[in-house]
């Protein structure tokens, strides 16, 4: 097998980590490699089983299936994804005629072992009307990149002999189980290949029914590789896509237009993706575009692939990709007719569900790149995913033969299939700040990542910016190990430098399409008499505390009104904007330059929708970056303490009598930051413990 057959995948299973597994941590093994390896399946597709004895609650042993539990990710499986099933009440339904879905689902609920357990997978039949104990099924981009061809028939046959059964599609269910049993049980049948949807092996030893598995779908990838070097078809004539960083430039400008576009009913994020075999494929390198076009068309590779990226993408050829005005309109317009021939589609196979939003999940644009799209970054990564692996499919066909897949009606059957709608009523409830971006500036500082931190665990996309990258990597971090797929991005930001704002911008285009909040926090604080301040400290406050928040709100105000979903400013400033600190100047003017810029934003963000609210806080200690040991000192000595008293100081002159921190502030952004303060623009929340100097007024 050449290292160049990208279909191909490796025996990974080792005799020594397996060889004494008992029977479930045996399936468990198996169905990890199978998991682990993204050419067989991606994201929850595929299942494994095993048929095993077991002693029940009553003391008496029977053969129970241990099959992979409904929306479980093989990859990362334990034990309890594994409900058992009781062969002896699955098996007598051989017998009957058919069943429906309804009908098979509650009766499964009678058979499963333990009560409680995950629901078994919807192919439970499948695996227990095979007669060997271990079953495999996996969506594989080699069989799969056979199976979606006109001739899938002839190039199955010419590809596996009379050894494999080819069955052909049919939605899984009662229907398909019997089918694949009846094939699956004659003499010799080594495999069952499903036509649009992908292989099933089995053997009564785990390590067999794997192997042959790999076997069967590497006799696919090299058939296609061979095919691929006799082809002799002139060569596409490709587009000439821009270089990196203006192709990177592109798509940062065209992000949050396309958010806005798809956004009008419900925010989604974008991640921008023009890695080798995207770019490759979107500029007619691989295929002629021609055949791209067809293929794209013709749908999405499976069922389970339906579900996560719809059948078809959109795809956009704009007149001049250097053109930002044309490459926008040209996304418009497609967009248009796409959700014009949803809805046809939808019309013309409904039943009475209502339609799903005629939205696409992965939007390619010719010679630029692809977007997926999604409601957070967890399902952005699943259809980006997906979508590589359609690449491959639909390159490999395309090399044996035509790709094709499913009729649209079997598609929307797919993509309306009661069992799967049923699914996304069981999806968690939306948060806070669901389906938003927010981008915090000063973020690894006290206040920053305990905002941060908050906004995170009210479901929103963090962008943690900083001028320390360092520390704003290691609080994403800890972010991601709560919410992963890149719920939070760190991005290096120095708030006064031009550049440095635009670069960060970008990252976060790219990454999540756009930006809905931006908390205005980074600032540095000198304490000094107005007589002993040094004009560097004073040019060193305004460049971070006024001119960094305008240029960090000048930046997000461009892409908040191109999205055209509204936004929220929330503004750190200080207790110290209506009742300014003795020897604070040059903190507490260009602090009020700050808050002077939030009120304008207030003015001129409305008619867009956006918002811009101010808190202050009073003195917050902590780890703060604004807090040094030489600010401390040099506050104490103003107020004639000791540095030692100061938190008692701050904390006895408010009239709660509160001492103030950074948790305190994060409440009040999340507040300015939702929907809670929708009504609320211009708005000044002191977090102060209560100071009558203070009081705005
Ligand atoms: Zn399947």
């Amino acid at each position: 097998m050449s290292d160049s057959n990208k279909l191909a995948v490796q025996d990974r299973w080792s005799d020594a980590e397996a060889s004494n597994l008992a029977d479930l941590d045996a399936l468990v093994y198996q169905s990890r490699l199978i998991g682990s390896d993204p050419r067989l399946v991606v994201w929850g597709g595929g299942n494994t089983s095993l048929k095993v004895m077991e002693t029940d609650y009553r003391g008496r042993s029977g053969r129970v299936l241990r099959v992979k539990g409904s929306g479980s990710d093989l990859k990362a499986v334990t034990p309890r994804d594994f409900p058992g099933v009781r062969l002896d009440d699955l098996l007598p339904l051989l017998e009957r005629e058919q069943m429906s879905d309804e009908e098979m689902v509650a009766y499964l609920e009678y058979a499963v072992v333990e009560p409680r357990s995950p629901r078994p997978s919807i192919e439970t039949l499948l695996h227990g009307f095979v007669a060997a104990r271990s079953v495999l099924h996996t969506h594989a981009d080699a069989i799969l990149a056979l199976t979606n061809t006109r001739r899938s028939a002839d190039i199955l046959r010419e590809v596996f002999g009379e050894s494999i059964a080819v069955v052909p599609y049919l939605r899984p269910g009662f229907a398909l189980a019997k089918l694949v049993s009846q094939a699956a049980n004659q003499p010799g049948c080594q495999g069952v290949v499903l036509l649009n949807h992908g292989l099933i092996t089995w053997h009564d030893d785990p390590r067999e029914a794997y192997r042959l598995h790999l076997e069967l779908v590497n006799r696919a990838a090299e058939y296609i590789e061979r095919a691929s070097q006799a082809q002799t078809s002139a060569k596409p004539e490709p587009l000439t896509a821009p270089d990196a960083p203006k192709r990177q430039e592109i798509a940062a400008a065209l992000a949050p237009v396309l958010r806005g576009l798809l956004g009008k009913t419900q925010r989604v994020v974008s991640h921008f993706d023009d890695s080798e075999d995207v770019l490759s494929f979107v500029s007619g390198q691989s295929l002629p575009l021609e055949r791209v076009r067809a293929a794209l068309a013709a749908g999405a590779a499976t069922p389970d692939h339906i579900l996560n990226i719809k059948r078809t993408a959109l795809w956009v050829e704009p007149a001049d990709l250097t053109d930002a005005q044309a490459v926008a309109s040209a996304t418009q317009t497609a967009l248009a007719q796409y959700q014009q021939d949803y809805q046809q589609y939808f019309e013309r196979y409904r039943q009475d569900e209502p339609m799903l939003a005629p939205l696409p999940r992965i939007v390619l644009v010719a010679g630029l790149g692809m977007f997926a799209v999604g409601k957070d970054s967890h399902a952005t990564t699943v259809s980006s995913d997906i979508f590589h692996h359609t690449i491959a499919i639909i390159e490999g066909a395309e090399r044996v033969d035509a790709y094709q897949s499913l009729t649209p009606k079997d598609a929307f059957e797919a993509e309306y299939w009661p069992l799967e709608l049923y699914k996304l009523t069981l999806a968690p409830p939306e948060q806070k700040l669901s389906r938003r971006v927010a981008l915090i500036t000063g973020a690894a500082g006290e206040i920053g990542s305990a905002i941060a931190r908050r906004f995170a665990a009210e479901g929103a996309h963090v962008v943690c910016a900083d001028v320390d990258l360092a520390k704003a990597r290691s609080l994403v971090d800890d972010l991601n190990t709560r919410a992963p797929n890149n719920r939070g991005l760190a991005v290096l930001m120095d708030v006064s430098s031009e550049a440095s704002v635009a670069e960060a911008y970008q990252r976060v285009l790219l990454e999540y399409g756009g930006v809905d909040v931006v908390v205005v926090n980074a600032g540095v604080a000198y304490s000094s008499p107005l007589d002993k301040l040094s004009l560097d400290q004073w040019q060193r406050s305004f460049a971070i505390n006024a001119t960094g928040a305008f240029l960090v709100a000048r930046e997000a105000l461009k892409i908040m009104k191109a999205q055209q979903t509204g936004g929220s400013f929330v503004f750190v400033a200080t207790k110290n904007v209506p009742a300014p600190g003795k020897d604070f100047g040059a903190y507490s003017a260009s602090k009020a330059a700050q808050a002077q810029l939030g009120r304008v934003l207030a003015l001129e963000g409305g008619a867009y929708g956006i918002r811009a609210n101010l808190i202050n806080p009073d003195a917050i200690f902590g780890a703060s970056g604004l807090w040094s040991v030489s600010v401390r000192e040099e506050r104490a000595r103003s107020y004639g303490i000791d540095s030692s008293q100061l938190e008692e100081y701050y904390r006895s002159r408010n009239i709660l009598r509160a001492q103030v921190t950074a948790d305190d502030v994060a409440e009040a952004a999340l507040f300015y930051a939702s929907d809670a303060s929708a009504k609320t623009t211009g708005g000044m929340l002191p977090v102060d413990g209560g100071l009558r100097e203070a009081f705005p007024r």
